[in-house]
């Protein structure tokens, strides 16, 4: 059965997508089958994953929509040695196009129920908002993963997914849970960035994951190879850090 899991948080540039590449492509590399689901209509995750967002027959914008299945739609990225249910600006519509139609945050969430039994695990890239695709990320997942950066406004920002994600546990995904919280491009030689990181590991406990993602050129120049910083240098200390964290997670699965 596949292990369901969204990376979100609703502010941009905070790592979202360079976590969900390169997780997909750390646990790929550890035995992992896996689907990266691009719900972001900038295609970031998928050009990043070595797929042409503009060549796609069909994206994950058909499967919202059902007009195609998760099978077939997914495409195997070779260099990456995953799965992707791509996305581009066609998705951008799908936001509209749903709010018309019946179960339109459960749409995700039945599609992927067909591929269950193909993936260990689903990463899905949500855009950086809380929009009706991010809800349909979260309908489908059995947990969130937050990357964030330690800044000073970041715990500020964290109230409201935090209380979103609480609403959809409520009210529509009784299996959601936030499984933790992962601090991105991390340079300790910033004191404030120190602090921010003890307020949050007293805030939120083991809920912060133990690795740290710091702060590392090769992971920010991976993309404009269409590949993740695991994949393009894996000797980068950006990529073993996400090595390290798709063992983590692997950890972490076992014990849910
Ligand atoms: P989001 O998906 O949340 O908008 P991205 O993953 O696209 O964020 O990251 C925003 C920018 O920061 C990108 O240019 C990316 O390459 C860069 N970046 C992300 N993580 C790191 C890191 N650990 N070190 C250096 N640059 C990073
Ligand atoms: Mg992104």
């Amino acid at each position: 059965m596949a292990k369901i899991f969204c990376v979100a948080n609703q502010k941009g540039g905070v790592g979202k997508t360079t976590t969900t590449v390169n997780l997909a492509a750390g646990l790929a590399k550890v035995g992992q089958r896996v689907l990266m689901v691009d719900l972001d209509p900038q295609g970031n995750a998928t050009m990043g994953s070595g797929v042409d967002k503009r060549s796609m027959a069909l994206s994950v914008y058909d499967v919202l929509l059902e007009s195609a299945s998760v099978a077939e739609a997914a495409i195997h990225s070779e260099k990456c040695g995953y799965h992707v249910l791509g996305a581009n600006r066609e998705l951008a519509g799908a936001e509209v196009e749903l709010v018309e139609l019946e179960r339109r945050d459960q749409r995700l969430k039945t599609a992927l129920a067909a591929v269950d039994a193909d993936y260990d695990f689903v990463l899905i890239d949500c855009p950086p908002s809380l929009s009706m695709l991010t809800l349909n990320g979260l309908c489908s997942a059995h947990g969130v993963i937050v990357p964030m950066q330690c800044e000073y406004f970041a715990l500020e920002g964290l109230t409201d997914l935090v209380n979103t994600i609480k609403q959809v546990h409520a009210n529509l995904n009784p299996d959601l849970q936030i499984i933790g919280l992962l601090r991105v491009m991390y340079d300790p030689r910033i004191t404030l960035q120190q602090q921010v990181s003890d307020q949050l590991k007293a805030h939120f406990g083991d809920k912060v994951f133990d690795t740290v993602i710091p702060r590392n050129v090769r992971l920010a120049e991976a993309p404009s190879y269409g590949l993740p910083g695991v994949v393009f240098d894996p000797s980068a200390r950006g990529s073993q850090a996400f090595i390290t964290f798709a063992n983590e997670m692997v950890d972490r699965i076992r014990k849910m």
